[in-house]
């Protein structure tokens, strides 16, 4: 097989939003192409009508565009071999077909759906439980191998049902070689007729899949390994047209954290975080929270996928996307289940958040600030802030959530600190601490630590005792970055205020 040009494409139907695993699938057909120096290309697999939902294809080019995998050719993007929309494509697909039906690799079958399902009642009540048309039952269904060619003719022009399936050879062992699993075979016994032409004239998914994969120059199928079984039929169909079949690489499954079973959109909601890329309102199902709402970098997302399900041997984690182009490699796609571990992507989130500068953040946290109601501070005190609080969080919203604190009074007290640390003989030396912070000339971080840690020592008391309450009155909580530090960015008078406020509540 020799294709002139490294050629593949990411191939989603537009029935839902783009789960994860469908990222990852468009995430390595990027790395590859760009590796190879060839094209990534969009193709909309939307030739099963009832399943087409309204918004999709334009959540899958968003969530593409925000992540930064550019396409050379798809819908919208243009490109020599298109149309990309297989619906604009739909005349194409009868011609190849018919194609079939007369070298003798396919046939019509005019069964309606009732005779089918009667077929199957029938057959379950013979002991068998799912009947297959193939060549077992062929000539006992409605068919141009059963029919004469009379009968055939005459359903031709007149039946609302004419469909064409494949004619499956009895006892053929099909072959093919997949990059990620090794030689795969399957015996064409295990197959069905399936059909490639719906009676209203739409190719089925392995049609079209297999016709535009040619047309298009394909040289590289990467897909989930959800589509392995149909690679046998679409391997018989290469040979049945005569076609040079491109290279197969199947991707692992993506499993759930529990590594048992594979990740379901509803897995989402049940564990509380994100399997798709970005928001989707769902309508009755109701809204399912996406990676960049729930607070993720692109490139941390784009990291954290593409370690699941492939590794580079060594002990490197963190990826640019260049890099990421440059280190990619097919063979070195991993053959079972990768599982979703939410904790490794919020890692590499902080990873990404603490390389960047405060001022790169800035915009981001002023955004996770607002949507919090807190506007009314300036860029010198965000600025300030981010510095304290950029190693502490995993996400963006972490900002207001595990801060909330600088932006407004404590609303309520850690009781089990405060039992276990305040003693009502110290409160002397809290109220003169309270004016050591009165009259500190400057009051910055250092100045504070150096003046209080004097008197506590000075004073012979236990720093375990004092400081944990200095917290407490002026955070809340014992959660929060360096004390003095965040003593220095609320400032002197609003932490007056809290003292008052905690030590008036605590005595009264
Ligand atoms: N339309 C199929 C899907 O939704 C494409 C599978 C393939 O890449 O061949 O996943």
């Amino acid at each position: 097989m020799s294709f002139e040009k490294t050629r593949v494409r990411f191939a989603p139907s537009p029935t839902g939003p783009l789960h994860i695993g469908g990222v990852r699938t468009a995430l390595y057909n990027y790395l590859f192409a760009k590796k190879m120096k060839g094209d990534f290309i969009l193709r909309i697999e939307d030739t099963d009508q009832t399943r087409y939902v309204e918004g999709a294809e334009d959540y899958i080019k968003q969530s593409l565009q925000w992540l930064g995998l550019s396409l050379d050719e798809g819908p919208g993007t243009g490109g020599d071999l298109g149309p990309y929309r297989q619906s604009e494509r739909k005349d194409l697909y009868a011609t190849y077909a018919k194609q079939l039906v007369q070298q003798g690799d396919a046939y019509y079958a005019f069964d309606t759906p009732e005779e089918l399902t009667a077929a199957r009642e029938k057959a379950k009540e013979q002991g068998i439980h799912t009947l297959k048309y193939d060549a077992t039952t062929r000539m006992t269904m409605k068919n141009s191998m059963s029919l004469t060619e009379a009968d055939t003719n005459h359903l031709l022009q007149t039946s609302d049902n004419v469909t064409i399936r494949l004619n499956i050879p009895r006892d053929q062992t099909i072959i093919f070689k997949d990059i990620v699993r090794g030689e795969v075979s399957f015996n064409s016994n295990e197959l069905d007729d399936k059909v490639i032409l719906k009676a209203d004239g739409m190719p089925t998914y392995h049609l079209a899949n297999i016709v535009d994969d040619h047309l298009m120059q394909i040289s590289h199928v990467i897909r989930g390994e959800e589509w392995l079984s149909s690679t046998a039929h679409h391997v018989l169909m290469y040979q049945f047209f005569d076609w040079a079949p491109p290279s197969f690489a199947h991707l692992p499954l993506i499993l759930k954290p529990s590594g048992k079973g594979k990740l379901s959109k509803r897995d989402g909601a049940k564990f509380g975080f994100p399997v798709f890329p970005l928001e989707w309102d769902g309508g009755e199902d109701g809204v399912y929270l996406g990676f960049k709402e729930a607070g993720f970098t692109k490139e941390a997302l784009l990291n954290f996928l593409l370690l699941l399900g492939w590794s580079s041997g060594d002990d490197i984690e963190k990826y640019t996307l260049t890099e990421m182009i440059e280190a990619f490699d097919l063979s070195r796609i991993i053959k079972s289940g990768a599982r979703f571990d939410y904790d490794k992507a919020k890692w590499f989130n902080q990873q990404y958040i603490i390389e960047q500068s405060s001022n790169d953040l800035l915009n981001d946290v002023k955004a996770a600030l607002s949507s919090n109601g807190v506007m009314d501070k300036d860029d010198t005190f965000i600025l300030r802030f981010i510095e304290l609080m950029k190693e502490r969080v995993e996400l963006m919203p972490d900002f207001y959530s595990k801060a909330a604190f600088f932006f407004e009074k404590p609303k309520n007290y850690d009781e089990k600190t405060i039992r276990k640390k305040y003693k009502i003989e110290n409160q002397p030396h809290f109220d003169r601490m309270y004016t050591i912070l009165e009259n500190l000339a400057k009051f910055d971080a250092e100045e504070i630590q150096s003046k209080i840690k004097s008197y506590i020592s000075d004073e012979n008391l236990k720093f375990g005792e004092i400081l944990p309450v200095m917290r407490i009155a002026s955070m809340g909580t014992m959660q929060g970055p360096d004390l003095f530090a965040s003593l220095e960015l609320l400032g002197r008078k609003e932490v007056l205020e809290r003292w008052n406020m905690f030590f008036q509540q605590l005595n009264n």
